[in-house]
């Protein structure tokens, strides 16, 4: 698979370093409310990357984050009247129930930053021993950028004509920053009375760690000196991503990320989303508009992810239209399928290229657009050809990470075709004692939605959850 990597600019084959696991990392979400279908656009984007590699037979390991101490998330606490503990669980959860509607696989590893103080004291402390960080007067300690040649990088610094030497003196403690304002950066923030209890001891006195170097220490906690790929929003590039190189690389002294992966911006109505302006939507609030979670991954996924995406609720409504369309003829084909045919699903059939799209810079309306085509060819087909056509649908949905709707136009639980015939298939691995391939089967049949109960001579399907 090809995948465009935003540090050299160009599209590179993604194959693990160790020839084993996929090892890559995506920063997580800020806790400190509801994530919103901007956030979703990236961490969906990440989950397909996820499922082609999978798909594609590479095994992964995939580590995002919780960031549950900033300023946000501390500010936000206090105006909440509870701990930064019971603050951050709350909207970790609903973070992880909203992840789950959306279809999206748990991380490998989700580790957060406030049980990684530790880690990160000891990676400031061999940043200070090597000359790349400073404490200030009010017990803070910094980093200082122009110790650091590869600083600037990512972000093509150079073409913007800013000097490294200019920020000798400029300091910025907060966490975010434009890249106008280039200084060094705070990697712990001495202790201040707006903190509140959320202070922890250091040798540099009492205080809590900077944004940035959070990411740092839990990949190399997890990943190590060096992994396959990292990514995150395109407004991570600068300065986040900048100075997890920066902070990285001088403490560990090996070559960080071997990829970057950055998801561009979602906008909403042709802008940009802001509370004040009313235009910033969550899961649940389309869910009060009466749309499903499915709907609004199609949505999201509908655009390649270097390009923009323009979000309406008119382009819900048109995700709806897909869906049907996409499940009634998967449904006919799944119909024209004999009974007791094992499917097999060693290629892509019809759907070929639009498993090209996929593994071709992850063009995911490309891939779309092929299912669609591939279904019209679908139609023509005879004899064994729609079982293994069927098959190729259904990987290529489980890398889209679509899961049909199960009918278009009731509410009545209708068992989709090419449910009946996974089910089928797998109740005949099974008497067969092909217990890998049953296992295979049972865990497709629970990622589209469908609980398989055994009997001893017959089996039945219901929906999960139920
Ligand atoms: P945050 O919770 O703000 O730390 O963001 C979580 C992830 O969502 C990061 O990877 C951000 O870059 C990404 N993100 C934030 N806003 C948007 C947006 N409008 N479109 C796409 N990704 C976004
Ligand atoms: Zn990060």
């Amino acid at each position: 698979m090809r995948l465009f990597d935003t540090l050299s600019r160009t599209e590179r084959e993604l194959s693990p370093i160790d020839g084993i696991t996929y090892r890559f990392y995506c920063c997580g979400p800020t806790v400190y409310g509801p994530a919103h279908i901007g956030n979703f656009r990236t961490f969906v984007l990440q989950d397909v990357l996820r499922r082609t590699l999978e798909t594609g037979g590479i095994r992964t390991l995939h580590v995002r984050n919780i960031t549950d101490v900033d300023d946000k998330t501390i500010r936000d606490s206090q105006k909440a009247g509870q701990s930064l503990t019971e603050f951050t669980t709350g909207w970790t959860e609903k973070f992880h129930t909203d992840c789950e509607k959306l279809g999206l696989l748990a991380p490998h590893i989700e580790p957060g930053a406030v049980e990684h103080i530790p880690q990160q004291i000891a990676m400031i402390q061999t940043l200070v021993e090597k000359g790349h960080a400073y404490p200030s007067d009010d017990g803070s300690v910094y980093f200082k950028i122009s110790s650091f040649p590869g600083y600037g990088r990512l972000s093509r610094l150079d073409e913007r004509e800013l000097d490294l030497g200019k920020t000798q003196n400029a300091r910025s403690s907060t966490d975010e920053y434009e890249k106008d304002s280039l200084s060094d950066f705070v990697l712990w923030k001495g202790r201040k009375p707006e903190d509140g209890d959320n202070f922890w001891s250091s040798p540099w006195g009492e205080g809590r760690p900077g944004w940035h170097l959070e990411c740092s220490a839990m990949i190399q906690e997890y990943l190590g000196d060096s992994f396959d790929l990292h990514s995150g929003g395109v407004d991570l590039v600068f300065p986040h991503h900048e100075n997890e190189i920066a902070q990285s690389e001088c403490a560990c002294g090996g070559h960080f990320a071997a990829q970057w992966f950055h998801i561009t911006h979602l906008l909403v109505d042709g802008g940009k989303m802001s509370k004040s302006l009313g235009n910033l939507y969550t899961l649940s609030d389309l869910a009060e508009k009466g749309f499903t979670a499915m709907e609004v991954r199609y949505v999201l996924i509908g655009a390649h992810y270097r390009k923009q995406l323009n979000f309406t609720l008119d382009s819900l409504s048109g995700a709806r239209e897909a869906l049907a369309k996409l499940a009634k003829s998967a449904r006919q084909l799944a119909a024209k399928i004999e009974p007791g045919t094992v499917l097999t699903s060693a290629d892509f059939g019809p759907f070929q290229s639009a498993w090209d799209s996929l593994t071709n810079d992850l063009n995911t309306p490309g891939a779309l657009g092929g299912i669609f085509t591939g279904l019209r060819e679908s139609a023509k087909l005879t004899g064994s050809e729609p079982a293994a056509a069927l098959a190729g649908l259904n990987r290529l949905l489980r890398a889209l990470g679509i899961v049909l709707p199960e009918t278009a136009d009731s509410d009545c639980v209708e068992i989709p075709g090419a449910i009946k015939v996974l089910a089928e298939t797998r109740w005949q691995a099974r008497l067969a004692k092909n217990w890998a391939e049953s296992d295979t089967l049972r865990a497709q049949l629970a990622e589209q939605g469908w609980l398989m109960k055994d009997g001893k001579t017959d089996y039945t399907l219901e929906p999960a959850g139920n």
